[in-house]
């Protein structure tokens, strides 16, 4: 008979809960992996909905035999299940979560006992929370469980969130106004004004490259308000965790350790978790955590391509097009006379069938040159010798994807956090171009252009140099290694 742990014994327990989205829940996995590989227990919280397409897409249940402390636990985020849940409409799970989230998760935290399992668990000892979720505080509190924040956003559009009081005040908001047209109504030349209410960033960032949320047109926006009040708390927690690194964003890290001390940059996750997969297991595969089918053709596709020679274009989980949009990257991207990759998700285009027709010369160039799927292993792809660049929405987790992969990006954001990661991209770490506000098929050419053939030298230079530096954060010794480490001290100390 084995020796059976006492109370005391067991491992400290972590309840993850990420935002039930693509982006949050890739992060927050990689954390779940790593807190496993260090012998934690750990619940990871996810909707019943993001269950089920986890279920049916990624590996998730591997997992399982590979960590005998993995376990998952979900709630219902409020929405059916044929709500789209793309888009503008993403906001909406958001919202509806604030809603019902409180009564699930009390529900969830007292019928299980803390998710202890019969005994065989300790009582979750840690709670590590997306932003957005506050309702889960005073649960937590009641319940004397310390909670750290994991906001799966860069520091900068934390910072910039952390900083809209200031804003406001300054005058530097809002942004919008009545019944303006999408694009026109950008190239107003008041969208370039300095911003010079956020401590650290003056002398770099416009109005315009203020995380999307101020694209309001009165400040009192709920939406605009609960992300004010939501990033304020951040504060009242113990610590804060960000996919980030000290040599890519120190001078805002600083900036963020004045009101919140304990900070614990740890990024970038994929490839810290790949590196410990390797050292303590001798293999790297990632668990995929896909909420679409991965289309591995595009790896074979990638393989038959000459090195360096491809474009990687994805606008990630949950960006729209309209036909118009499609059309002008797909025009410039065709006239650029390179190859490309293009992930174009099932549910991304806005319009109907009958309107699919495709000039016949955009379906020579693509037959020539291109290659179309729904979903890719993005991490693998952007590691393939045939990818030259990445033309992106600016998700942070593409955004440090890239950027371990020393690979220059053209940056086109859609909303949310996208607006300030590009400007960081093209003018804080000069390692791509930001075409925020335009969508036209001549300046698609050309900056494709530019960063694959004219510019190309300094870009990868300055990129490579930036991947170098993320190595060496997730290296022992290094920067993220270090705050790993006393991350999870932490967690053991507050058991
Ligand atoms: N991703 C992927 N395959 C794809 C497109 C995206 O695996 O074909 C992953 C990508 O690696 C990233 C996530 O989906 O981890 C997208 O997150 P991001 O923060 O970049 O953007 P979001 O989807 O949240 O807008």
């Amino acid at each position: 008979m084995g020796h059976q742990a006492t109370a005391a014994e067991l491992p400290p327990h972590v309840l993850i809960f990420p935002l039930p989205m693509q982006g949050h829940i890739n992060s927050m996995l990689k954390l779940a992996e790593l807190l496993c590989l260090s012998n934690l227990h750990v619940t990871l919280l996810l909707s019943d909905f993001t269950h089920g397409r986890l279920r049916r897409h990624a590996n998730i249940e591997s997992l399982f035999s590979r960590y005998p402390g993995f376990r998952i636990a979900t709630i219902p985020d409020g929405l059916p299940d044929d709500h789209p849940r793309v888009g503008e409409k993403t906001m909406e799970i958001v919202l509806s979560l604030l809603k019902v989230g409180g009564a699930e998760f009390r529900k969830l935290m007292e019928t299980t006992d803390a998710l202890s399992d019969g005994g065989a668990r300790r009582r979750v000892n840690c709670l590590i929370m997306d932003g957005v979720l506050s309702f889960a505080v005073p649960v937590v509190e009641e319940m004397g469980i310390p909670f750290i924040y994991f906001r799966t956003v860069g520091a900068c559009s934390f910072w910039a969130n952390f900083c809209f009081k200031e804003v406001i005040e300054a005058g530097e908001v809002p942004l919008r106004g009545k019944d303006e047209d999408k694009y026109t109504y950008w190239k107003k030349p008041e969208f370039d004004l300095m911003v010079t209410s956020i401590p650290g960033m003056e002398g770099y960032l416009r109005r315009r490259d203020l995380p999307a949320f101020c694209r309001v047109t009165d400040v009192n926006d709920s939406g605009f308000q609960t992300i004010i009040r939501e990033t304020r708390r951040t504060a009242l927690s113990k610590g804060l965790i960000l996919n980030s690194f000290e040599d890519l964003e120190g001078p805002i890290l600083d900036q963020i350790r004045k009101p919140i001390p304990n900070l614990y940059s740890i990024g970038p996750l994929h490839t810290h978790l790949k590196a410990r997969l390797e050292s303590q297991n001798g293999e790297s595969l990632l668990a995929s955590g896909s909420f679409y089918e991965e289309d591995r053709s595009s790896i074979a596709w990638l393989d038959s391509q000459p090195a360096n020679s491809v474009i990687y274009v994805s606008f990630g989980s949950v960006t729209l097009l309209t036909r118009d949009e499609l059309l002008e990257f797909w025009y410039g991207l065709v006239n650029s006379g390179h190859r490309f990759l293009w992930v174009m998700r099932p549910d991304s285009i806005v319009g109907k069938d009958k309107e699919k027709v495709v000039p016949l010369e955009l379906e020579e160039g693509t037959k020539e040159r291109g290659y179309m799927v729904g979903w890719v292993p993005q991490n693998e792809v952007l590691a393939h010798p045939s990818i030259g660049a990445f033309f992106t929405h600016s998700g942070w987790n593409s955004t440090i994807e890239s950027v371990a992969a020393g690979l220059p990006m053209i940056c086109w954001p859609y909303f949310a956090d996208q607006t300030i990661n590009s400007r960081f991209v093209s003018d804080v770490w000069k390692v791509g171009l930001d075409m925020k506000d335009s969508c036209d098929r001549v300046i698609i050419e050309k900056m494709v252009r530019e960063i694959m053939e004219e510019r190309r030298d300094e870009f990868l230079e300055r990129a490579r140099n930036m991947a170098e530096l993320a190595k060496k954060a997730i290296s022992e010794g290094g920067t993220s290694y270090t705050n790993l480490k006393r991350l999870i001290e932490f967690i053991k100390s507050s058991v």
